[in-house]
């Protein structure tokens, strides 16, 4: 029988939580009731400061479908989606995040896409941004018109984390362990035959979104540093553009100190240019800075999560690892 890794990332989703397995399960018992498919729930608990723990814990223990992994601290999304899809089982796999804005309804859908249509991955985007402030979303439009200039991966505007896939495709994404990850280049990035299914924004049912405007600015820049190496090559150019207007400078000065002898005037324009063209330098060191640091962080090849304690499948390969 074929089987469906849900993996859900929760941070913080006590109220959320119980919301999002009802709701799933009512899916699972009417869309998924005329063929023969089983289910696994991965729920990843990404250091909640709250009782999502405990609220999970309680799902398991009425439902030995319920599974969950909980990290010692708060690795952020990322890490929680990769403990997700390295645990499951499943012979699809799917992530959703625990707050319904990525609506169970249309796991049917993607799963006949797969199964019938035969695609190796369906990948959901929202059409519209409704119910986000405006700035968010005019900042997040900027964002994907850059970094897809940038970069020669092409990364979809409005696309979500909530997306099934085939296991090859679960195999080529967990196989990429680096550090700094940003998973809608790294889908991108592994390829395979993509069905995209499009819906409206929802709004998530309970509890508070845990982006703040800078933590999102942060993760596209993130975006950037790791799927382009562009701004590299913009901090080249802005030197190689100093020299030239520099020679143009030296040379105009020559000549007009023969012709016009050298009046000991335009120290505020020297001053002007000195400051600026420190700004561009202290810009460009910056720039590469960003790669180092990223380059640091991966040369120390630390852990992506550390797990403090979990219940998940015998036959799971990380319960075979290590010891319970
Ligand atoms: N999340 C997580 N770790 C974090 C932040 C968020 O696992 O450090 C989870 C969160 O519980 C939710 C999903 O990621 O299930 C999406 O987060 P959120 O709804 O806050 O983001 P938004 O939908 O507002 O972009
Ligand atoms: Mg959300």
């Amino acid at each position: 029988m074929k089987k469906i890794s849900v993996v859900v990332s929760c941070y913080n989703e006590e109220k959320a939580t119980p919301l999002f397995y009802e709701e799933m399960e009512r899916v699972r018992k009417n869309d998924f009731a005329d063929i023969d498919v089983d289910f696994e729930y991965i729920f990843v608990n990404d250091g909640s400061k709250d009782n999502t723990l405990e609220v999970i814990k309680e799902l398991s223990t009425h439902d030995h479908r319920v599974k969950y992994i909980s990290f010692s601290r708060n690795f952020g999304k990322e890490a929680a989606m990769l403990a997700g899809f390295e645990a499951a089982t499943g012979n699809y796999v799917v992530h959703m995040d625990a707050d319904l804005q990525d609506p169970p309804y249309l796991l049917r859908q993607m799963y006949d896409s797969i199964v019938i249509e035969g695609y190796d991955t369906v990948g959901t985007r929202r059409v519209t941004r409704a119910g986000e402030p405006k700035i968010r979303s005019f900042c997040a439009r900027v964002f994907y018109k850059i970094i897809n200039k940038m970069s020669n991966i092409e990364m979809v505007d409005g696309a979500r984390d909530y997306r099934l896939m085939s296991r090859p495709v679960v195999e080529a994404l967990t196989s990429m362990k680096e550090y700094n990850r940003y998973s809608k280049g790294l889908y991108s990035f592994v390829g395979f035959n993509t069905k995209w299914i499009e819906y409206e924004n929802i709004e998530r049912v309970a509890g508070e979104t845990k982006w703040s405007f800078w933590k999102l600015v942060k993760y596209a820049l993130e975006g950037i540093t790791a799927f382009s190496t562009v701004p590299l090559i913009l901090s080249s150019f802005l030197g190689i553009l100093f020299c030239a207007v520099a020679f143009i400078a030296i040379i105009f000065i020559i000549v007009r100190t023969l012709a016009f002898g050298d009046p000991t005037s335009g120290w505020p324009s020297l001053a002007c240019i000195i400051v600026f063209v420190s700004g561009v330098q202290l810009f460009s060191i910056g720039i590469i800075g960003q790669y180092l640091a990223k380059t640091y962080l991966e040369v120390k090849n630390r852990p992506i999560y550390i797990i403090k304690e979990k219940k998940l499948d015998s036959k799971s390969k990380l319960t075979s690892m290590e010891e319970e």
